[in-house]
């Protein structure tokens, strides 16, 4: 086993630190995954999935929790027939869409979703949805991305399907007042909660992606952008490339990651401490408040990530320094140190931080720490409480609505569950032993 150290412990937190680099086998979703959370939020895209059925199972596995009368989604089946280049597959992709547009004239815009089995076929989708756009324009909007796994893990679908959006947004024109993009998904409630606070402190600001496809939020050299999620690297670069300049803040996670965001916003847009404090007060102290409630069944005790979402980091700070929680191991699967320096150096000297994974090596690593409580995708959560592990499933935290101040209890609810049923399971279990 290679050896977990860090190579610097100093007052800038991690920094500095070197993670454990690992790249063996993973256990984690596709890309594909992202279409779960975005066909919700930009309420008149589709997103068709050029696959194979394990594709068209996934998504409705991971779709069987939320049943709606007309899924905007669905999967364009490859078969033997297009494997073996018998069929032409874009003629069969021309004819799926015309159907589908035809029956859904609501669709304004479509995604056309690459997959493992569109990439092994070298299916052009680029040319394909070139195509599609001339013939469906201007009523539909066609664009691709990849969403397969032999490209993208999980949260990286969004950053995919996301700085494939960027190119379509409209130019700010050069006179236009500096405005303030959040780019990243969130729930409408939480994308309205902190409208609400930046809009009271007079910042001008748009959400992307957008609720409706027809309402690009517009972007260039004035446009300063927040991320509100930790995984879009492609996208944030593709916004620069239009102009936008990145800030640089911790993640809204918490009160003291949603305060210290609200802040990157407030210090650019020049509000003045007396409005923030105005501003961020009351649903501040309802955040301490509901953390605090949380925090005797967490404080003290032990946390280890596996590598996921990457929203490891910051859920880790979070657990931290508002929960008083101890960090055993932070896996993510990719460490982006720009996105992540405000995190970084929140997280505590000589924390343990792994990149990438080899699963069965970040398995003995966590059962020879034995924490309280591991987060760690679906695969792995029944062998590990098997071992008598607490565990939490990262999918959850992606979604259920946990940035923002009104959310906070909630975020910490997610960690404090876990180990209040197992206490109370193993006070059960005392009590029939003594009856
Ligand atoms: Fe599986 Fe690849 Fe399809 Fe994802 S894109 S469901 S990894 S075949």
């Amino acid at each position: 086993m290679s050896p977990v150290i860090p190579s610097r412990a100093d007052a800038t937190g991690c920094t500095d630190v070197r993670p454990l680099v690992e790249r063996g086998q993973r256990e984690v979703f596709c890309g594909l995954t992202g279409i779960m959370w975005l066909h919700r939020k930009i309420q008149d895209a589709f997103f068709l999935v050029v696959g194979s059925r394990t594709c068209a199972h996934l998504l409705q596995s991971a779709a069987g929790v939320m049943i709606f009368a007309e899924p905007r989604f669905g999967t364009a089946i490859i078969d033997e027939r297009d494997l073996a280049g018998i069929a032409d597959a874009q003629d069969e992709l021309d004819r799926v869409v015309t159907e589908l547009l035809a029956k859904r004239p609501g669709i304004r815009m479509l995604f056309l979703v690459g997959s493992c089995p569109s990439e092994v076929i070298k299916l052009d989708l680029s040319r394909a949805a070139q195509r599609l756009q001339q013939r469906h324009a201007p009523q539909v909007r066609v664009l691709n991305y990849s969403g397969s796994g032999i490209e993208t893990t999980f949260t990286q679908g969004e950053d995919a399907c996301l700085a494939a959006l960027v190119p379509e947004l409209p130019a700010q024109s050069a006179t236009q007042a500096p405005s303030l993009l959040v780019a990243g998904s969130l729930a409408d409630v939480v994308e309205d909660q902190l409208g609400t606070l930046l809009q009271a402190m007079g910042i001008d600001v748009a959400f992307f992606p957008p609720r409706r496809s027809t309402a690009l939020p517009a972007v260039g050299p004035n446009t300063r952008v927040l991320l509100a999620q930790p995984y879009l690297a492609d996208t944030a670069r593709a916004l620069e490339r239009r102009g936008a300049q990145l800030l640089t803040a911790p993640f809204p996670l918490g009160v003291e990651g949603t305060t210290a965001w609200l802040q990157a916003a407030a210090t650019v847009f020049g509000v003045d401490a007396a409005l923030f404090e105005q501003v961020t007060r009351a649903p501040r102290e309802r955040g301490i408040r509901a953390l605090a409630a949380h925090k005797p069944w967490l404080e003290g005790r032990s946390v280890f990530f596996f590598p996921d979402s990457q929203l490891e980091l910051p859920l880790a700070r979070c657990l931290q320094r508002e929960l008083g929680m101890r960090l055993t191991e932070v896996g993510t699967p990719y460490l982006h140190r720009q996105h992540m320096a405000a995190e970084l150096a929140l997280l505590p000297a000589g924390t343990r931080l792994s990149e990438g994974q080899d699963v069965d090596r970040q398995l003995e690593r966590c059962l020879q720490d034995a924490p309280d409580l591991t987060v760690c995708g679906l695969g792995l959560a029944n062998p590990l409480e098997a071992q008598g592990l607490s565990t939490k499933w990262a999918i959850e935290l992606v979604f259920t609505p946990i940035q923002g101040y009104e959310q906070a209890g909630d975020l910490a609810g997610l960690f404090s569950r876990p180990l209040r049923r197992r206490e109370l399971l193993t006070a059960g279990q005392a009590v029939q032993r003594a009856a």
